[in-house]
């Protein structure tokens, strides 16, 4: 599963070109991946969809984040909203980005999961500490803590964690595979002994991956894909990276 995450990036020519590019370089419609998907601004759904239609692509529109239960909440999308388009199946949920500049904590990230369950749209949660945490031995600790979101949840099977350490967005650095490994390992075994029903999550990683550090990630048991932000926005190295997951295939 390879979710492209443009954020606040993105015009119609770039979107034009971005499908150009893409089906340039992506082998067999990245049909052996799983999921791929494009969160792009809202104010662009119509544009991307259309592309992947008139492509007849195999990509999903995702949205970068859904409003919490309240409807007096303007500049939000809801639930219901999403539904009605028919054409979302996952939502991002709490990002760090959320969390630092709109102070989104596990309370307003929780009801915005519930949001999504209710609506079946499978929500990507995402998690991850800070450098200084990270310093301190404490990554477990943080993660556990933003997990307790799912405790006694009966989640479903497309439920997603993405795993971003907040100091490798957008910076070029990243922790190295084995230890990106053995923190999906950690995930999965707790949201597995948390929720109602025993789910054990699928676990992506995000933070600065590239088409030159992807398959690195890809070989290790644990990571069930990525969730790319600056590498998403050309469309030939996001084609890049679906086709080194599909030649992987584990
Ligand atoms: C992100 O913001 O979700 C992300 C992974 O960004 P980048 O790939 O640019 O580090």
């Amino acid at each position: 599963m390879i979710i492209a995450n443009w954020k606040c990036n993105g015009n119609k020519t770039m979107i034009k070109d971005w499908f150009i590019s893409y089906l340039n370089k992506i082998k067999n419609n990245g049909i052996d991946v799983g999921t791929v998907g494009i969160a792009p601004p809202s104010i662009f759904f119509n544009e991307v969809f259309n592309q992947i239609k008139k492509n007849n692509l195999d990509i999903l529109t995702c949205t970068q984040d859904i409003a919490g239960s309240s409807r007096k909440c303007t500049g939000a999308i809801s639930s219901e909203m999403l539904q009605k388009i028919h054409a979302f199946s996952f939502c991002i949920v709490g990002h760090s980005e959320r969390r630092t500049l709109y102070n989104e904590d596990n309370n307003i990230i929780q009801d915005k999961i519930f949001e999504c369950l209710k609506s079946d749209i499978n929500p990507i949660l995402c998690v991850g500490e800070t450098e200084e945490e990270n310093k301190l031995g404490k990554t477990e600790e943080i993660i556990q803590d933003q997990l307790s979101i799912l405790n006694n949840l009966d989640i479903t099977d497309k439920t997603t964690i993405a795993y971003e350490p907040i100091w490798a967005i957008g910076t070029g650095k990243t922790p190295v595979p084995t230890k990106v490994n053995q923190i999906h390992k950690f995930i999965k075994d707790v949201v597995q002994s948390n929720s109602i029903n025993q789910q054990k999550p699928k676990v992506l990683y995000g933070g600065s991956v590239t088409e030159k550090n992807a398959e690195s990630f890809f070989r290790s048991e644990h990571v069930d894909g990525a969730l790319i932000g600056g590498a998403s926005l050309s469309g030939a190295i996001f084609a890049e990276i679906v086709n080194i997951k599909n030649e992987i295939k584990i």
